[in-house]
């Protein structure tokens, strides 16, 4: 058996010499005489490796001086309910832009803490556009806006970074950071479940302004406390060790592949054979999601006739094509072309539909 291409959105391909790297460490890692998961965090092998992994993230994102990187667990989905339990006060309200299952999730999961709003949805679309700026309905006391940058399962992703006034914004950037380069100091909060551009899952990187750490809204328990977390350098509790360390290998092969420029070139040639072969496939194909805002990340379509599905499936695993299942919630196919997965995948890809469309008219 070889490695397919893995289009799966999560969790996904990892890049290649990331995994031979580990797996060069696994047995005996720095000298260790143990693996990287079989030593003290508290050691200064790991801190040394914690602390690399920190500056790679702070240099390929130019994270300004005031921002604290963390590296916890709970997936993306606690940090929906935690990040209103850090910031907000018992009813305060926090404006939420809805453009798809994510960020739906992430409002309703604020609703113990705070009185969070959709300021702005695309729903009645079916999660196909991103509703214009002009129309969110924002308030200026608001303890945060949050949105999604990149809708994993609708394949809708924000192209540039909504301005909403003093407010600190939010966003869910699981499925989008680290493809391209982004200005952090726009950002209150950038946070990520790892387990798509950066490791396996079970660790979240999480970008924070200091003034929102010092928000201190209700007595909480420390290991609920972002703040608490920030002082002991993700060190409150014993961390994701091997999340991290791999984390940290992805940083360096992404500095190494000439940092974010260079993917965000990589990754809109990507989408754009992609969306091509889509859209010159005469219907056969179809990508319902607006042109300005579809994803370079996550890229859903549907046959013309689902009938083809089960076929199309069948013989895209057959000719080493893997998990392009689409998320139940929009049907048909889903290709996710995070930073690990190379040009050369998608035009297999892309060869593989052209001729399934030949053969199956
Ligand atoms: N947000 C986005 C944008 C996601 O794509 C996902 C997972 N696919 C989540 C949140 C939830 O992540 P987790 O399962 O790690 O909690």
């Amino acid at each position: 058996m070889t490695r397919g291409w893995n289009f799966s959105a999560g969790p996904a391909a990892l890049p290649e010499a990331v995994l031979r790297r580990a797996q060069e460490g696994l047995l005996e890692w720095n000298g260790a005489r143990a693996s990287v998961m079989e030593v003290s965090h508290r050691g200064k092998a790991f801190e040394a490796m914690a602390a690399r992994a920190e500056e790679d993230l702070r240099e390929l994102l130019n994270v300004p001086g005031d921002y604290k990187v963390l590296f916890l667990q709970g997936g993306a989905t606690q940090h929906f309910a935690q990040i209103p339990m850090n910031l907000c006060a018992d009813g305060q309200r926090a404006d939420y832009i809805i453009t798809g299952h994510w960020s739906e999730k992430a409002l309703k999961e604020a609703s113990v803490y705070a009185k969070p709003h959709a300021a702005a949805s695309s729903a009645t679309s079916n999660f196909t556009t991103i509703p214009a700026r002009a129309q969110w309905q924002l308030d200026p006391n608001a303890a945060y806006v949050h949105y999604t940058p990149n809708e994993t399962i609708h394949g809708v992703e924000f192209h540039s970074i909504p301005d909403v006034g003093d407010v600190p914004l939010i966003a869910d950037m699981s499925s989008d950071i680290l493809s391209r380069p982004v200005e952090v100091s726009r950002f209150g909060m950038i946070y990520a479940g790892a387990q798509k551009n950066i490791g396996p899952s079970g660790l979240v990187v999480m970008i924070a302004r200091e003034d929102l750490l010092a928000r201190n809204p209700r007595p909480l328990p420390k290991i609920f406390r972002y703040a608490e977390h920030a002082a002991q350098n993700s060190m409150l509790n014993t961390p994701n060790t091997w999340g991290w360390y791999l984390a940290g290998l992805t940083f360096q092969w992404l500095r190494e592949q000439g940092g974010l420029v260079a993917m965000e070139q990589r990754n809109r040639e990507k989408a754009e054979t992609l969306y091509a072969a889509i859209d010159g496939s005469n219907g056969y194909y179809r990508n319902p999601v607006e042109p300005f805002a579809r994803s370079r990340m996550n890229v859903p379509f549907v046959l013309h006739d689902a009938a083809l599905d089960a076929a199309f499936l069948k013989d895209a695993e057959a000719a080493g094509l893997l998990a392009l299942k689409g998320h139940r919630a929009v049907g048909g196919m889903r290709a996710s072309l995070y930073n690990a997965m190379p040009i050369e995948g998608v035009r297999a890809l892309t060869g593989f539909m052209a001729d399934f469309a030949q053969r199956h008219g």
